[in-house]
């Protein structure tokens, strides 16, 4: 088997021929920056925020689930900061108005649309927020903004939270959504989107506490990119000078990602210290001190953020998984996901379209996977049984083997005699006859 490290172009071809993610409005020409999910890119999506959900928010006991609404009030933004700060250097090309992000141009090259050599301007902030207006009125005080990030969500409800079940301290509010940015040059296929999904937490701590917290979040990040199968060798942990960070962070540890395209970020770790609390605090005059039980000095508690996006998580995840090598002559792409975000876990195939006693065993097997899959152990809920008669049975193999179905199982005629079938192995390609009766605890 050959660990190929893929191209862009090769995760990009296989995403769009599978079914798992399409260019966004690509019947009415696109729209730069949006990505539709198809059937199998949804599930594998889901199957990851589902298992981040279940990691960090239903096994733990110190963490609150929120969902907050993607349309907040203005005054979020003024006083985390975003409308004054949130913005990338934007130069723009003075022949054809061509705009570029700053730290992505290459000065020495001419514009890439319209070959113009030494026509750049000079750089301009470009506030990445998209505004837009709630209510009938168009004026300053109806504006709103499509969330940039998702965090300002979870500190607008950190009160409710707190006076609602009083937590111990530490604990963390976690969410996942949708976040909009006005990125000047979406690229690299989902990688850098104009929307896209957020998976954060806000850990509050003491703050005497924030660095052995912050080392902490290091090792469950690597602990989640593990059950993803993304191997720590594939990335690297940076830890971001100053004047490369936030406004509002003391410490960041990015996690890049060694993509298609080149390494770059996949998520991130930043110490927030008080710095959204005090904030509001200060906007809305209301007190953000947590109160320890102990009857201890109340303080404002300071924040350690994890901020994944499931993007660029997808496409870690998908690099990962491709692999190619030969079977039978000929070169076989597969998808080495494992079990446990398969978009489907096990596909049956009845030997033949046209053999009804052939269909009706299938579909009886097909059907007890069905009810059984959901409650096998480490499979719960996350994916699906698939049933496959198109093409012939090589076909079907390379098709369920491109997705990363883990495993095949095929009814012919030995069945109808002897009640077994077989069940293959999507990355060593063996077979094994199987009894129906056994094929649950052989699959477990
Ligand atoms: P970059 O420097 O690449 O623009 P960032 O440092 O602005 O990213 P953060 O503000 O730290 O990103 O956002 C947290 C996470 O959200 C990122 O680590 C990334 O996974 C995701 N993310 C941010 N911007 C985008 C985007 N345009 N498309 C897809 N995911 C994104």
């Amino acid at each position: 088997m050959n660990n190929k490290k893929p191209s862009l172009e090769d995760i990009v071809s296989l995403c769009k021929r599978r079914g798992f993610i399409y260019q966004g409005s690509e019947i009415y020409g696109g729209l730069a920056g949006t990505w539709d999910y198809g059937p199998l890119g949804v599930q594998l999506k889901r199957n990851i925020t589902n298992l981040w959900w279940k990691t960090f928010v239903e096994d733990r006991e110190d963490m609150y689930g929120v969902d907050a609404s993607i349309l907040m009030n203005q005054k979020v933004w003024q006083a985390s900061g975003h409308t004054e700060t949130f913005a990338d250097p934007m130069i723009v090309c003075k022949e054809c108005g061509q705009a570029y992000r700053e730290d992505h141009l290459d000065y020495a090259k001419p514009c890439i649309k319209c070959g113009s050599k030494d026509s750049y301007g000079a750089a301009r902030p470009f506030n990445m927020m998209f505004k837009t207006n709630v209510g009938p009125i168009e004026n300053e005080s109806s504006i709103s903004y499509l969330r940039p990030e998702t965090a300002q969500g979870i500190f607008t409800n950190y009160k409710n939270i707190v006076d609602n079940f009083y937590p111990d301290i530490p604990f963390g509010i976690a969410q996942i959504g949708k976040a909009f940015r006005n990125e000047i040059s979406p690229r690299d296929f989902v990688f850098r989107s104009r929307e896209f999904e957020q998976m954060e937490i806000e850990f509050f701590v003491h703050p005497d506490n924030w660095q052995e917290w912050f080392e902490r979040w290091l090792e469950l990040i690597r602990g989640f990119l593990a059950m993803l199968s993304i191997p720590s060798r594939s990335y690297h942990e940076v830890e971001v000078e100053e004047k490369e960070r936030a406004h509002y962070s003391k410490r960041t540890v990015d996690f890049d990602f060694d993509y298609p395209h080149k390494s770059d970020e996949l998520l991130g770790l930043a110490y927030r210290t008080d710095f959204d609390l005090t904030n509001i605090q200060k906007a809305t005059g209301k007190s953000m001190e947590y109160r320890p039980k102990d009857n201890s000095r109340p303080f404002v508690p300071h924040v350690i953020e994890p901020s994944f996006g499931v993007e660029r998580l997808i496409m870690a995840v998908l690099t990962s998984a491709y692999a190619e090598d030969e079977v039978g002559g000929e070169k076989r792409v597969f998808l080495r996901l494992p079990e446990n975000i398969a978009p489907v876990k096990i596909a049956v195939f009845p030997l033949l379209k046209n053999k009804p006693e052939l269909i009706e065993k299938a579909r009886e097997v097909y059907k007890m996977l069905k009810k059984n899959v959901a409650v096998m152990p480490g499979l719960q809920s996350l994916g699906e049984v698939a049933w496959d008669d198109n093409g012939n049975i090589g076909k079907r193999y390379r098709r369920q083997d491109e997705i990363g179905t883990p495993k095949c199982v095929t009814i012919d005629f030995d069945t109808l005699e002897n009640d077994t079938v077989t069940v293959r192995d999507r990355d060593t390609t063996k077979q094994a006859r199987v009894k129906i009766d056994e094929l649950i605890t052989s699959l477990e």
